[in-house]
Parts: C-alpha cells; structure tokens; sequence
C-alpha cells in the first residue's frame, strides 16, 4: 500500500520494481489506514514520516549514559516475537516503510557531525535487515558515516546479509566519496540477537535459525565486518546456563575468540501494555513464567537479585570462551552493573570505545 504523497519518492518507485507482482493499493490518507488497526502483518505501507528520524534512548534514571541514537526507517518487521515491545507500542501491524530518505540521511548527517554519537542504530523500531535488501537502507546510510566516529550498527534475527558481503566484495557497490570501500566498511556493524535455540524456535517465529544466524556472522567476519551479539531479552524460563554454554560454544566457532566486537545482555522487561497482551494471546506463554516487579517508569522487570545473578552467570561464560570482550548491559542501573561484576562504562562523546567508569 502506498500513501498518495510518497508514491513518486524514489524509494517507493525502486520497491515497485524489486516487486513487480505485488499487488498495489493507493491510500489517500495512509496514517488514517494505520490507526484504524490494521491487523495485515503481511503488508507493507510506503508513506513519508511525520516525527523525527532520528531519535536519543530513553534513559533509564541511574543508567550509564550510553552515548547512541537510532534511526527510523522504518517500523514494525515481517517477524512475530512474543516479546517483541512493537506489540504494546504499535497500534497496527503493517510493516511501514518511509519513503522520504533525503530527509532521514540529512538528520542522520547532522546527528553525526553535531553529537558523534558512539553507535547510531537502525534496528529500534524494526529489524535493520529483513527486508534491507530491498530497501538498501544499510549501504544507503553507510556512507554519512565516512570518516566518523559513530558507527552505523544493523541489528537483526535475519540471515539476510548476501548484499553486504557483494558490497564487501565490490567496492562500487558503495556510493562513498574518496574514502576506500574497505574503509567505509569499517563503520558498520552488523548485531545478532541470539538466544537458546529452543527459545529462538518458540519465541521467534519467522526469524533464521541459530545455524543460519551464525553461518552469517561467520560469512561477515571472513569479510572483515564487524559483528556484534546481543543476548536480549534473556528469558528466565529459557535462561538455563547449559544452553547459554553451548549458543556460546558454537558462536566461538563461528566467530573466533575475538570476533564480537561487543556483547550486550538484557533481561526479559515488560513495557506498560506488553505482559497483559501477551496474558491475553498465550495465556500460557513460558515468556510469563518468572517474578516481574513495575520498575519507576512503569515497565515490568525480573526481580533484581534473579537479573544480576543471570548477568553474572551469563557474562562469566561469556568471558570463558571471549576473555577480551567488551560486555554491556541494556537499560540497567549502574549498582546492578556493579553488582553483576561487569565495570559501568562511561561515553564521551567523539570516542568509540566508552571507558569504565572511575
Ligand atoms: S525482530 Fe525485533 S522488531 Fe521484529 S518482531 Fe522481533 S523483536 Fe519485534
């Protein structure tokens, strides 16, 4: 479905021809279509933004500044997590994408020079690679970020990865200026969420398998990407430190010992709204298994002891088997990094490896 106005943006006409037996309708007013609730999660909305493009994180009081944006290309993706925030955030479940890039790549190219932001993410309020070989989002972006310090980071459940290893093997492919496609390369990275394999069948449906996911870090890695995991949501019901041994085994093979750039860990949470669509959905969904508390800002979280415990033992194994590693919590307060053992970090900005906090 394509909004009226966005019809001869050039995104919407490049989509039309890399689908040419998709059926198309015209909207005249494509926000009225998303927010009469539209349940078609297999359709996909071509419209112009409204808001920003370019957002800052929400900061959890008492978390250490984490020194990244995101950006919003688009909303919503082709995958159901029974986790997934969107659900509680969304009013619809179309997967829109915005058509007005000039504007999303001007604010992107001033976030960089004015705040030199560590990491600047596409993957918030979407998967950064689903459909990126469609839409060409990433090798679109990627050049505002030449000669930064701000890295450009795809997250995603996907394997779609074949158009950035053709990018790694043909510079063209890549509209830099003068810098060296190698070079500009160098300002991605591409993270995996990872998690058991029996959580990532149940709880993931229509994303790739584990095997899938790291043949695909693996293939990025040979072709000098950088990647990174997140371990998030860790689920308590899933949370067995077994599993996480052998995700981990086999990530090590995949990777190397010193191919993750950085690890993040989270525990499962719940924003207002989630756990009580999720109670009505599948009422008994192993994601509701656990002691939930409502945080300050009103989100569900895992009882603090359970959470630092699960980072302890989770960053313990990750250190095992990748000593260097740079490990992150997400949205977590400074006393439960301090308690989990891992140092909080701090972030200047301009500097890509934040410091640990003295
Ligand atoms: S991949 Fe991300 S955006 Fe897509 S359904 Fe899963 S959690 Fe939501």
């Amino acid at each position: 479905m394509v909004d009226r106005e966005a019809q001869g943006d050039p995104l919407a006409a490049h989509l039309r021809e890399r689908l040419p037996g998709a059926k198309v309708e015209i909207l005249d007013d494509a926000r009225r279509y998303l927010s009469s609730g539209s349940r078609a999660s297999d359709s996909l909305v071509l419209m112009r933004r409204r808001g920003a493009f370019v957002k800052d994180f929400p900061q959890t009081p008492g978390t250490p500044p984490c020194g990244e944006k995101y950006i919003i290309p688009m909303m919503n993706c082709p995958y159901s997590c029974s986790y997934c925030y969107l659900r509680s955030y969304l009013e619809h479940r179309s997967v829109v994408i915005f058509t007005d890039t000039g504007r999303m790549k001007e604010e992107t190219a001033r976030a960089i020079a004015e705040d030199a932001p560590r990491f600047m993410t596409t993957g918030e309020m979407s998967d950064s690679l689903a459909l990126d070989d469609l839409t060409g989002t990433t090798l679109d972006l990627l050049p505002l970020f030449e000669g930064s310090s701000t890295l450009l980071e795809a997250r995603t459940k996907s394997d779609n990865v074949k158009h950035l290893l053709a990018a790694a093997d043909d510079p063209s492919r890549l509209s830099s200026g003068s810098e060296p496609a190698g070079s500009l390369l160098d300002r991605l990275l591409v993270t995996w969420t990872l998690g058991p394999e029996e959580m990532m069948e149940r709880e993931e449906p229509g994303t790739a398998s584990l095997g899938a996911r790291l043949d695909a870090i693996c293939a990025l890695r040979g072709a000098g990407i950088k990647t990174g995991v997140r371990l998030d949501p860790i689920i308590p019901a899933y949370a067995d430190i077994a599993s996480y041994g052998r995700l981990l085994d086999g990530l090590k093979e995949a990777a190397g010992g010193n191919g993750i750039y950085r690890f993040e860990l989270g525990a499962l949470r719940f924003p207002s709204g989630l756990l009580e669509s999720v109670r009505e959905t599948v009422p008994r969904s192993p994601i509701l298994r656990g002691e939930f508390l409502r945080d300050r800002e009103g989100k569900l979280r895992l009882y603090r002891p359970s959470r630092v415990s699960l980072y302890r033992e989770i960053a313990g194994l990750v250190l095992q088997r990748f000593p260097e590693a740079s490990i992150e919590l997400c949205m977590e307060s400074s006393s439960v990094w301090e308690d989990a053992g891992i140092e909080p970090l701090v972030c200047s900005p301009g500097t890509q490896r934040p410091q640990p906090l003295s």
